[in-house]
């Protein structure tokens, strides 16, 4: 089966104090786990669990969070590092022993203007480094009314598709950007729509095991009061959070992993 995925993207936001206020918060929530037979000791969660902090935040946070929680960087350079003032190479990130990125954001795409080609080719060299990758695709408002959603979200998988031989190491995160940081949650027959023709996608023109095996989570206005329906649609397989997972209630949207 596909193990429950949710990653909490903090964004642009947080203060040091904050940052310390939101890992104890996680250090000392009560994370839905089974016992290790026989072992009351040890547990196994029953989500992967990956924030991603800021940059300048991250050996932070890796070093204080508990171990069963994971962390992600919000972007890489999409090459070996060098001369590329400002930016942050996947090397760099391997180094750190942080082992995923955020990669594709809807936002990085609207305001910075990464193009799938671009993505896919991050993505292709995040992966060669050895990093594993939550890869964003999405439509807009203007899409979505012109009826051009799964269009859209398969071009942006394919470009990614294009540059890369393995999709074990990625998770696909279906984030609608009309409902992200808009309160305006996609509704789970929304949702599931898309995740099934996604994965229908996958079968179709990557391999029927890409398509059983390929973890593809949602994002856009996900909450605690939401997040279990949309867990209960058969194609959902977790969550990209942003709002919420500063906030405690981020324990209780990864306790829909239930
Ligand atoms: P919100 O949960 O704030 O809508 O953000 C979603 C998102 O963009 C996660 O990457």
């Amino acid at each position: 089966g596909r193990k429950f995925f949710v990653g909490g993207n903090w964004k642009c936001n947080g203060t040091t104090d904050d940052v310390k206020k939101i890992v104890a918060t996680l250090n000392a929530g009560d994370l839905p786990s089974t016992d290790i037979v026989g072992n009351s000791q040890q547990y196994i969660l029953l989500a992967e669990v990956v924030v991603s902090p800021p940059f300048v935040f991250l050996t932070h946070v890796k070093s204080e969070l508990r171990p069963e929680i994971q962390v992600a960087a919000q972007n890489c350079w999409v090459k070996k590092g060098g001369a590329f003032t400002g930016e942050v190479s996947a090397e760099m990130l391997v180094n750190l022993g942080v082992p995923w990125v955020i990669l594709g954001h809807s936002e990085r795409r609207a305001l910075l203007n990464e193009t799938n080609e671009f993505v896919g080719d991050k993505v292709a060299y995040a992966l060669s480094q050895g990093l594993k990758v939550i890869a964003c695709v999405g439509e807009t408002l203007e899409q979505r009314e012109a009826g051009t959603t799964m269009e859209v979200v398969a071009a942006q998988t394919k470009a990614i598709a294009d540059k890369i031989s393995s999709w074990d190491d990625v998770v696909l995160a279906y984030e609608p950007v009309w409902a992200i940081g808009t309160g305006k949650v996609a509704s789970p027959a929304q949702a599931q729509e898309v995740h099934a023709g996604l994965r229908k996608w996958f079968g179709e023109k990557i391999s029927a095991d890409v398509a059983s095996t390929t973890r593809i989570i949602y994002g856009g206005s996900v909450s605690g009061s939401n997040c279990k329906e949309l867990a209960g649609q058969p194609d959902v397989d977790g969550f990209l959070v942003g709002g919420a997972s500063l906030k405690p209630e981020f324990i209780d949207i990864i306790k829909a992993a239930e």
